[in-house]
């Protein structure tokens, strides 16, 4: 599956909000939003027009997609999934990229970001109820269980990666085990329980259109 390869904090000054890509660099003053708050490009510090309506339903979707490393065509899968579920359509969107298997071994703090559990998925460090799993995408379901692959255990990038989440708060619908280096997805979370700072409806305003 292809993905963006380019520089990801561009994207964040794009959006003008951290979006957390880049693991501990975004917590650190090192952080480029943290000097340089202003979209990239030439121009980007004179940019300062009204957004329109389109403008900014475009931009939520395009931040979503960034946060969760997704390109446009499977975003759009994900959204007409979404759509035939019950419920309301831009939580049920949010839903289901939270259950991705690379989004699952972020949130449990195996990788210090998204693009670095993908990363660990591809190489085939990562298994699901016991079976190898190096599909980024695979969507988990209640009652599965993520595990580090016993030969990769002693890698020191999950180490530290949950030294510096243990300062975190767990989610509530994850269940870490940490010496076992393993995770229960234990419900499909609430809206309150997804910590992204976005406003869905207006994606869903935009494919609507
Ligand atoms: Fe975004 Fe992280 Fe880069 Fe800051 S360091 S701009 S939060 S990716």
């Amino acid at each position: 599956m292809a993905r963006y390869i380019g520089p990801v904090c561009k994207l964040c000054r794009r959006e003008g909000q951290k979006l957390f890509l880049k693991g501990a660099k975004c917590t650190s003053p090192k952080c480029p939003l943290e000097t340089r708050n202003f979209p990239p490009g030439q121009h980007g510090r004179n940019r300062m027009f009204k957004q329109s309506e389109y403008g900014m339903q475009l931009r939520e979707k395009q931040k979503v997609r960034r946060i969760y490393g997704v390109l446009e065509r499977q975003f759009h899968n994900y959204y007409e999934r979404a759509t035939r579920q019950k419920g309301v359509t831009g939580e049920n969107l949010l839903r289901l990229l939270e259950r991705r298997l690379d989004n699952i071994v972020y949130r449990l703090g195996f990788a210090p970001s998204r693009a670095a559990a993908r990363q660990l998925v591809r190489h085939r460090h990562i298994m699901v109820n016991d079976r190898v799993v190096d599909i980024p995408s695979f969507l988990l379901k209640p009652g599965d269980v993520v595990k580090v692959r016993e030969k990769s255990r002693k890698l020191e990038l999950i180490h530290q990666s949950l030294r510096r989440m243990r300062e975190g708060k767990q989610l509530p619908w994850l269940d870490l085990n940490k010496a076992a280096l393993s995770g229960t997805l234990l419900e499909i979370p609430s809206r309150a329980d997804i910590p992204v700072d976005v406003n869905e409806s207006l994606i869903v305003e935009l494919y609507s259109k």
